[in-house]
């Protein structure tokens, strides 16, 4: 374990509640799935001016609860993918 695997504490903007985002050592970075801003963001191919860092995070709860919704936001097919495999491997238990 390294010295950056402690997850950061981040409130949750739809239920208000308080959570914790995993760090992935691999990436080296906070999970993203928790970042609203992963799920919605744009096509990154494209410019990346207009990118606007909300940073609303987003606890595991809201995120199977929310999954229908934010399945219509999604504009990148392949983060439909991630969401999938994520709400299938890691949030079955939830
Ligand atoms: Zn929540």
């Amino acid at each position: 374990m390294s010295h950056h695997a402690k997850p950061k504490v981040a409130k949750c903007f739809k239920c208000k509640e308080w959570f914790l985002i995993k760090f992935t050592p691999w990436k080296n970075r906070f999970s993203l799935k928790n970042d609203w801003d992963f799920w919605t963001q744009k096509d990154t191919n494209k410019k990346d001016t207009n990118k606007k860092d909300t940073n609303k995070n987003i606890c595991d709860r809201c995120l199977k609860k929310y999954r229908e919704e934010i399945r219509k936001i999604i504009t990148i097919p392949r983060l439909r993918d991630t969401l999938r495999r994520y709400m299938s491997r890691e949030l079955r238990s939830i």
